[in-house]
């Protein structure tokens, strides 16, 4: 099925075209009406598959509907990714998505100077991207706060737990709102990963592609 059977909001189907997309991933078909309605997720996927679209595209399509605007200090949505290129990479993604939906997003990670991001966060950002460590930096200078989130994501889990981020995520997860979507993806499905996701995921669909 081409990606216009999927219901996207219309600036999406747009920007889908102007990518080149053709037609949705097997990750992609499986994941983006589940997210689209809300439902928690856990996807085991590796890069090059299209997870980080499968992600994207719902989130922006909700955040789109929900016509806010965004809150000073206070993202929508929190993604977590393991390294600086990762979430890089899923900050590209966004840019590419969020053409003409007036939707805002920043990337963080450790190495990098506080204040630009500092900055970014208190003009507003819908979406945040972020490694954990920084992000947890934020949080204690108070530059960022999680009662505006209904969306937590976490990319390459596994990877997550490998480099110690455990504590980092759980931190993160025990300051959200109780009622939010969260999706977690994993290369592997090991031991640590199922633990995470007992502990993250409400009645989750299950993707394994
Ligand atoms: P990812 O697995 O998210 O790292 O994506 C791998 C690559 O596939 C990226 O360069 C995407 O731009 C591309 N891609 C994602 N979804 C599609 C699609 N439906 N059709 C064509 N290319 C895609």
């Amino acid at each position: 099925a081409p990606f216009s059977a999927l219901n996207l909001n219309a600036s999406l189907l747009r920007s889908i075209e102007t990518e080149g997309f053709e037609s949705p991933t097997e990750v992609q078909a499986q994941t983006i009406p589940a997210l689209m309605d809300g439902k928690d997720l856990m996807g085991v996927a590796q890069t090059g598959g299209g997870k980080t679209a499968a992600f994207t595209l719902p989130l922006l399509h909700r955040l789109a509907e929900d016509r806010q605007r965004p809150n000073r200090n206070a993202p929508r949505a929190v993604i977590l990714a393991p390294t600086r290129e990762l979430a890089i990479q899923i900050g590209e993604c966004i840019r590419t998505f969020s053409k003409g939906l007036r939707i805002y997003h920043t990337v963080v990670y450790g190495g990098a100077p506080f204040r630009p991001q500092f900055n970014a966060l208190n003009r507003g950002v819908d979406i945040l991207v972020a490694t954990p460590g920084r992000l947890l930096d934020h949080v204690r200078r108070n530059s960022v706060r999680f009662d505006e989130t209904t969306t937590f994501i976490l990319d390459e889990a596994d990877r997550m737990l490998d480099m110690g981020f455990v504590d980092d995520v759980m931190e993160v997860a025990k300051a959200l709102p109780e009622d939010h979507q969260t999706v977690l993806f994993s290369a592997t499905m090991g031991k640590n990963v199922r633990k995470l996701a007992d502990k993250l995921l409400n009645d989750p669909v299950h993707v394994e592609v």
